[in-house]
């Protein structure tokens, strides 16, 4: 048998949590539609040119759909990426992808791998002809 003060005590820890819980929800609900990750210009690559891209304008990124330029598949640039691409590797703000995840990588397989063969290339020529000799 509960004592009325104990009901009283539950009723008012229930509708503390409810309370926390919608506060906690709402600025995300409000804002994740609309808008992408906001542009931190401080972080952008310079550039030379006058005028500037349509994201540093519209102060956040967007998802951008694009066709692959190797396989033509189509794929989506999401904001999250660009922010990444621009203010963390510090990307030309006139680049956007071209390539989808998959043909990006196979790039990056292709150009390791003429590295490689280009800096064995260099190390046999070297013992070839080691220095100082004639
Ligand atoms: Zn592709």
């Amino acid at each position: 048998m509960k004592s009325g003060k104990q009901k009283r005590a539950e009723l008012r820890a229930k509708r503390t949590t409810a309370e926390i819980r919608s506060h906690s929800k709402q600025p995300e609900v409000r804002l994740r539609p609309v808008l992408g990750p906001p542009v931190n210009e401080a972080l952008l690559a310079p550039n030379n040119s006058y005028g500037a891209p349509d994201f540093v304008h519209r102060g956040y990124y967007v998802d951008r759909p694009f066709r692959c330029v190797d396989c033509g598949k189509e794929e989506v640039w999401t904001g999250t990426q660009q922010k990444w691409w621009y203010e963390v590797a510090k990307g030309f703000v006139y680049t956007t992808a071209i390539r989808c995840r998959l043909c990006r990588r196979k790039k990056r397989e292709r150009s390791a791998e003429s590295r490689r063969v280009h800096l064995a290339g260099l190390e046999r020529k070297a013992r070839r002809k080691p220095e100082g000799s004639k």
